[in-house]
C-alpha cells in the first residue's frame, strides 16, 4: 500500500493494530497487510476516502467491533477506518425529540443522554454497553425490545455521510415528516459500510416510558412456550420485550450462577411490559395468558429491581453460550407463527450432521439466534458444523423468513444473500453501490457487495 499522508493518525503499534483487524465473528483473523486509521473527525475521515478512492484501496469503515457476522473484519491491503472517536452527543432536543450524535456514540450512552431529558432511545442490542451508533446504523441493529419498538431504522431520521473521493453529504431530515426526494438515509442503513462512512446520526427519541417490569416463566416443552408466544402477540397490549430460551441456554446461564431458573424446564419466556400506567396489569395478564398455554412455573416482579433480577440470566447469555465452547451465532427471523417449526427442523438438521445447537433469541419477533457448536480446526466437524449452517440459512428462507433479522450478512453470510433475495436483485445493489462508490473501495466484499 502507498505511504498514507502523516497527517492521519494513524495506529503504530503492532499488537493495537491486530486488535482492531476483526470484529466477533466466529474465526476472524487479520490478514498480513492492512493499515488502521482512528478517525478524530470527519475532516479525517475526508482525507482517507480521498486518498483510497485516488489509489483504490478499500476501506473498511468500523466501530465497536462487537459485529458478530464479519463486516468489519480487515481485508487484504485494506484501510480499517474506525469512527470509534467521533463520539459527541452533540445534542438532546425534547422539543423536537431528537438527538444528533457523532457514530462512535456507545448506544448506551444515547440511551442515557436521552433519559436526562426524560425521553427514550428504544433500539436495544445486547451489546448496548459497547456498540456504537456507527454500527447500529450499518447494521440496522435490533435487539431485546423490538417487538413494541421496532429497529434501528425506525429511528433514524437524517445521516451526514463522507463518500468515496471525500464527498460530504447530508441525507434525510430533522423534522417530524419531510417528503421530499428519495430516502437515501434508507439506502444507508444497513448498508454494512458499502456506501460511505457515516459521521453524523440524527435520531428520533420518543417520551420515556415508565419502568418496565417482568415476568418469567418455565414451560415443560418448546410446543407450550410456542402457544405462549403466539397468545402474547395477540394481546391487544402486547409486551415490550418477548425473548425465548430453550434447555441448552437455561442450563448454559444456570452453569454461571444461578438466575433463577429450575431445573429441567423444557422452555423459558421472559416477557415485559413498560406501558405507562398499565404495567402491573399487563404482566399479571401476560402472566394468566402463559398459565393457559401451559406454562409450570411462573414468577412476577414487583418492582424495577426484582424486574432487572429475573432479567439477569438473559444479559448473560452470550458469555453463558461462549462459556460452553466456539459457537457460530446465526440470526434468522421467520414469522412468528413459524417459530416451533424453525425450532423442531433446526434441531433435526443439527442432529442429523451431528452438530449440537441451542436456538434462543427475540421469540416475540420471530428473530431466533441458533448457535452451533462445532471446532473450526477439526476438518470434519468444521465441514459438519458449516453444512448445519447453510442448510438453517435455507430452513429460514424455507419458512418465508429472512437470513438475517439484525446482525447483518458481512463475509460469513455473503455466499447466503443470493439465496434470499436473487440474481436479479444482488445486480440493482452493485448497480446502486457504483452509484456512490464507482470504484468499489466502500467495505469489498462484504454482504452484496
Ligand atoms: C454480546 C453481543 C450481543 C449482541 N447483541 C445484539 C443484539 O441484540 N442485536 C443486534 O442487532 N446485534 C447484536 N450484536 C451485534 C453487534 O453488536 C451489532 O451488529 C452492532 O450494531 C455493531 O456495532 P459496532 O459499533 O460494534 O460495529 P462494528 O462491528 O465495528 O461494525 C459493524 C458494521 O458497521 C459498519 N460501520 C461501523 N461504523 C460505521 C460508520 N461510521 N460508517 C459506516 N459504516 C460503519 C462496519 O463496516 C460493519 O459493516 C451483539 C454482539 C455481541 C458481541
Amino acid at each position: 500500500m502507498s505511504a498514507l499522508p502523516d497527517s492521519l493518525p494513524l495506529v503504530t503499534d503492532l499488537d493495537v493494530k491486530r486488535s482492531y483487524a476483526v470484529d466477533a465473528s466466529f474465526g476472524a483473523t487479520a490478514p498480513a497487510d492492512f493499515e488502521v486509521v482512528r478517525a478524530r473527525d470527519t475532516d479525517d475521515v475526508v482525507e482517507v476516502m480521498r486518498y483510497a478512492n485516488a489509489h483504490r484501496i478499500p476501506v473498511v469503515p468500523q466501530g465497536a467491533r462487537t459485529g458478530l457476522n464479519g463486516a468489519a473484519v480487515a481485508t487484504e491491503g485494506c484501510i480499517v477506518l474506525n469512527t470509534e472517536r467521533l463520539d459527541t452527543v452533540k445534542t438532546v432536543d425534547p422539543l423536537e425529540q431528537i438527538a444528533v450524535v457523532g457514530p462512535g456514540v456507545v448506544t448506551e450512552e444515547l440511551k442515557q443522554a436521552a433519559r436526562a431529558e426524560g425521553l427514550f432511545y428504544p433500539p436495544d442490542p445486547a451489546s448496548a454497553a459497547s456498540s456504537t451508533l456507527g454500527g447500529n446504523v450499518a447494521t440496522n441493529a435490533g435487539g431485546l425490545c423490538c417487538i413494541k419498538y421496532g429497529v434501528t431504522a425506525d429511528y433514524i431520521r437524517g445521516l451526514e455521510v463522507v463518500l468515496p473521493g471525500g464527498e460530504v453529504i447530508t441525507t434525510g431530515r430533522r423534522t417530524a415528516k419531510s417528503s421530499a426526494g428519495l430516502d437515501l438515509t434508507g439506502l444507508f442503513v444497513g448498508a454494512e459500510g458499502t456506501l460511505g462512512v457515516v459521521t453524523k446520526i440524527v435520531t428520533r427519541l420518543v417520551p420515556a416510558p415508565e419502568d418496565a417490569l417482568t415476568v418469567l416463566a418455565t414451560f415443560p416443552d418448546l410446543e407450550a412456550a410456542a402457544q405462549a408466544i403466539v397468545a402474547l402477540r395477540r394481546d391487544p397490549q402486547p409486551p415490550c420485550l418477548l425473548e425465548f430460551l430453550d434447555a441448552f441456554a437455561i442450563a448454559a446461564v444456570q452453569d454461571l450462577a444461578d438466575y433463577g431458573f429450575p431445573e429441567d424446564c423444557g422452555a423459558a419466556l421472559l416477557v415485559q411490559s413498560d406501558r405507562t400506567g398499565h404495567v402491573a396489569e399487563d404482566v399479571a395478564r401476560y402472566a394468566t395468558l402463559m398459565e393457559s398455554a401451559g406454562a409450570d412455573e411462573i414468577a412476577i416482579a414487583d418492582d424495577p429491581q426484582e424486574s432487572d433480577a429475573l432479567l439477569a440470566g438473559r444479559r448473560v447469555l452470550n458469555t453463558a453460550l461462549e462459556a460452553k465452547g466456539p459457537n457460530l451465532i446465526e440470526d434468522m427471523c421467520v414469522p412468528v407463527g413459524e417459530l416451533p417449526t424453525l425450532v423442531t427442523r433446526g434441531r433435526e438438521i443439527c442432529a442429523a450432521h451431528g452438530v449440537e445447537v441451542t436456538l434462543p433469541g427475540h421469540g416475540g419477533d420471530g428473530n431466533l439466534h441458533p448457535s452451533t457448536y462445532f471446532d473450526p480446526t477439526d476438518p470434519d466437524s468444521n465441514a459438519r458444523g458449516h453444512a448445519a449452517f447453510s442448510d438453517l440459512v435455507d430452513l429460514a428462507i424455507s419458512l418465508g423468513g429472512t437470513i438475517s433479522g439484525e446482525h447483518g450478512i458481512g463475509t460469513i453470510k455473503a455466499p447466503y444473500l443470493r439465496r434470499q433475495v436473487g440474481d436479479a436483485a444482488i445486480a440493482r445493489m452493485r448497480a446502486l453501490r457504483g452509484v456512490f462508490d464507482p470504484h468499489g473501495i466502500c467495505n469489498p466484499g462484504k454482504s452484496y457487495a
